[in-house]
């Protein structure tokens, strides 16, 4: 084996799932760290709220992903652990943002370390269905059942959410007992990462790049972790120069010290059309 030791070869990371997502971050923190990453056995993440809004969402992402990842630590005794938290807002009209984080912990170290991304969902938000037929349109233009569905149905008063449906034929048919018992009945896609392969590779890219800061020690003190914690706005506008809200650099930290490191993005210049100047 040629693959070079770092701080983390042969160590167990335990990542807080009941969706599989272990098998997201194995390959890379096997590949780039030398790492074996197994699931919490007999956790439940539901406790700390779901996508489908059975169970309401109280904790800020970051926290979430931090009460998980500690959870899943407990549990399986180790010193380090992973956790992942997605979040999809439809506000913005037919885009749905999507928002990912992946946590890493070392108890040993002292290390609490975030991936993150913000991305357009490739996934359209929920939608009111009047007839069966609805639900099966919206799941087969998903890729049902690859990319899975959930039916919301109000019962007195309550929202009732209906999901693991891995049949079109019985998703059409729970929206048809749905819609007999006069009750809204929304569709929408089905965000856990074991039911959308869109989610999961976002959450394997996150693992991948948590991976590498993993493999990067601080030039400081030679703490592994190392990577982005911040960027700087402020990339001179190309037509008449005034400071844009478009990233100049992207600041590198430590988790351990206070060290940091300034890289300046590639692009010199922003397009005006950043510009408060040139594009108010
Ligand atoms: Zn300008
Ligand atoms: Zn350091």
């Amino acid at each position: 084996m040629s693959r070079a030791l770092t701080h983390y070869t042969g160590r167990h990371i335990t990542f807080a799932t009941m969706h599989g997502k272990e098998q997201l971050a194995r390959g890379a923190f096997r590949r780039i760290l030398g790492a074996t990453v197994a699931a919490a056995p007999g956790l439940d993440t539901d406790q700390f709220g779901t996508f489908a809004g059975d169970i309401p969402r109280i904790l800020t992402p970051r926290d979430a992903a931090r009460a998980k990842a500690r959870l899943g630590m407990q549990i399986a005794e180790t010193t380090c652990g992973l956790a992942s938290e997605g979040s999809f807002d439809a506000r913005f009209g037919p885009l749905v943002e999507q928002r990912e984080i992946v946590l890493f912990i070392d108890d040993d170290l002292g290390l609490d370390l975030i991936e993150g991304t913000l991305t357009t969902s490739p996934l359209p938000g929920g939608c009111t269905i009047t007839t069966p037929g609805g639900a099966r349109e919206f799941a087969e233009a998903l890729g049902f059942p690859a990319q899975g569905v959930i039916l919301h149905g109000a019962q007195d008063g309550h929202t009732i959410v209906h999901k693991n449906f891995t049949q079109l034929d019985e998703l059409q048919a729970t929206a048809e007992a749905l819609l007999a018992g006069e009750s809204a009945v929304i569709v929408l896609p089905d965000y856990r990462a074991h039911r959308s392969p869109s989610r999961a590779d976002t959450i394997r890219a996150l693992c991948n790049q948590m991976a590498k800061r993993l493999a990067t020690e601080c030039p400081n003190c030679h703490t592994p972790g190392f990577g982005r914690v911040d960027v700087e706005p402020g990339l001179p506008c190309s037509d008449c120069g005034a400071a844009t809200q478009a990233i100049a650099a992207d600041l590198h930290g430590c988790g351990a010290c206070s060290h940091r490191t300034r890289i300046p993005r590639t692009h010199l210049r922003a397009e005006p059309a950043w510009c408060d100047y040139c594009n108010p």
